[in-house]
């Protein structure tokens, strides 16, 4: 829980952050959101998910009623008044509210939503041990119905996913297209690794391109290691020197199990922990600092109405 929430241009304690039954968030799950890290002070490549929110935005037609720099400093301005140097924080548009009917132009207009708390993190086993995982019948939205790269507040393609994973005791669960394409987790994108080789499903297989991931294949290549973003079924992660799952929780998490099979030795790899501990030193340096937030925005949008 955070002390401080922002909604549509003002700060007010969570009891006060309320949007209305009529927005159609809530009606259909029509809106766009970000899940983003805070280490330390630096919250970890906003540019980056501010971009993805505005590619998501675009995506659904939805116009983002602050630019990308009044979303910076609410981002920034929402973890200082908070008072927090580590933690996640959640950036939400909403269509806003409207009559019932799914038309998004019954909306007036669309709400901001700013939420930054503390954040449930995988154990310390997770990352010395490996997690098992399965693959689940519930099949990825092919991208000619919706494309998986929009971080859309629909998500229930994903949960059904979800709830398969936690039937089975498992913690995440493998996401395939119509033809067993692996495309990724119900919230993280996964990688192997074969003959030194690091293989990640490409985005237009329907995955979302994670900022984590974007940032693993950086730091992959910096160290020197191959990388493809090709199509794979589960054959190659049966068949994997190693495996991990990425993601803003997760960070890179080892999967040593995929359906009951062992993944090589059964035990995280040497790649995985060399590029988990490389992305952890980058995760404070590569960022926004709160610290430098500057002042607030001169232009103002409509909806920055009362401080
Ligand atoms: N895939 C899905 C479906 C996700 O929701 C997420 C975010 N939790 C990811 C992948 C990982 O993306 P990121 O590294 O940007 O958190």
């Amino acid at each position: 829980m955070s002390d401080i929430v922002f909604l549509d241009g003002k700060f007010v304690p969570p009891e006060k952050a309320k949007v209305s039954v009529f927005d159609h968030c809530l009606l259909y799950g029509d809106g766009v959101f970000e899940g983003i890290r805070l280490y330390d002070g630096c919250v970890f490549r906003l540019k980056e998910h501010l971009e993805r929110l505005f590619s998501s935005a675009k995506y659904i037609a939805l116009k983002i009623p602050l630019s990308r720099d009044e979303l910076k400093w609410v981002v920034l301005e929402t973890c200082r008044r908070n008072n927090l140097r580590n933690g996640y924080i959640r950036l939400l548009v909403t269509r806003g509210a409207g009559d019932l009917g799914i038309a998004p132009w019954l909306c007036k207009a669309p709400s901001v939503v700013c939420i930054a708390g503390k954040i449930k993190l995988y154990p310390v086993e997770a990352y010395t041990k490996g997690l098992r995982i399965i693959s689940v019948a519930t099949v990825r939205t092919p991208v000619s119905s919706f494309n998986g790269r929009v971080k859309s507040c629909n998500y229930l393609n994903n949960i059904l996913a979800k709830i398969e994973g936690d039937n089975a005791g498992v913690p995440e669960a493998l996401m395939l297209d119509t033809r067993g394409y692996v495309v990724e987790c119900t919230a993280d994108n996964i990688f192997i690794v074969k003959n030194k080789v690091l293989f990640t499903p490409p985005t237009y297989l329907g995955a979302l391109r994670g900022i984590t991931r974007d940032c693993i294949i950086e730091i992959a290549r910096e160290m020197g290691i191959e990388v493809r973003e090709e199509p794979f079924t589960r054959f190659e992660i049966f068949d994997a020197d190693e495996c991990f799952m990425t993601g803003t929780a997760a960070e890179a998490v080892p999967v040593v199990n995929l359906d009951a099979r062992p993944i090589s030795n059964g035990r995280p790899g040497p790649v995985t922990k060399r590029l988990n501990k490389r992305f952890r030193e980058l995760v404070t340096q590569d960022g926004a600092r709160v610290a430098e937030i500057g002042s607030r925005p001169r232009k103002l949008g409509r909806h920055w109405g009362a401080a």
